[in-house]
């Protein structure tokens, strides 16, 4: 799945806040960017008979992402939605969801994230496979985030090779 997809924390966090406050009902919406680079999400309704049960974007609402996206230069690179239950796999009502072969299905939980693409075959329900979240130089975590659970599968870490490099001396300020 080659290197991941990059998304700032303050996106995912507010993902994640947007997915808490709306309780026991699915958020959803869409990602926008560039390939490798989750830059904005925007919400959509969720149009589902039961949004407690499952989610359905509006089609006005991908219509319209999907101009403004290509006005910009930029596409929309698939689809987020919240699982209130914080398990954040692909159900099965998702993987029968999953029409477009390598969409990007993001699925968050109070506590948790996790990156999926659609994939004929995928190791996941026949129709995802994981794909790593890389959050691109950021600063230094704050006390909260690093408490916070992130549930990716074990294959989607990003890889933190820093820690293996001993330390040689006083530490410097880097810019
Ligand atoms: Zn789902």
């Amino acid at each position: 799945m080659g290197t991941g997809v990059k998304i700032s924390r303050a996106l995912l966090d507010r993902l994640r806040n947007e997915a808490a406050a709306a309780g026991p009902l699915e958020i959803c919406g869409l990602l926008v960017g560039r390939v490798g680079q989750i830059e904005k999400t925007v919400a959509s309704s969720n149009l589902a008979a039961d949004p407690a049960q499952g989610f359905l974007l509006d089609p006005a609402t991908q219509i319209a992402v999907q101009r403004r996206a290509r006005e910009k230069g930029r596409t929309v690179l698939g689809c987020y939605h919240s699982h209130p239950s914080g398990d954040v796999r692909p159900s099965a009502k998702d993987a029968a969801q999953a029409e477009e072969e390598g969409a990007l299905w993001l699925i968050v939980s109070r506590d948790a994230a996790a990156l999926w693409i659609a994939s004929k075959g995928g190791a996941v329900r026949g129709r995802f496979d994981a794909v790593a979240l890389t959050f691109p130089s950021s600063p230094e975590p704050r006390l909260g985030d690093v408490r916070r659970k992130t549930a990716l599968p074990p294959q989607a870490r990003p890889a933190n090779r820093d820690q293996d490099i001993p330390d040689r001396g006083p530490r410097h300020e880097i810019h």
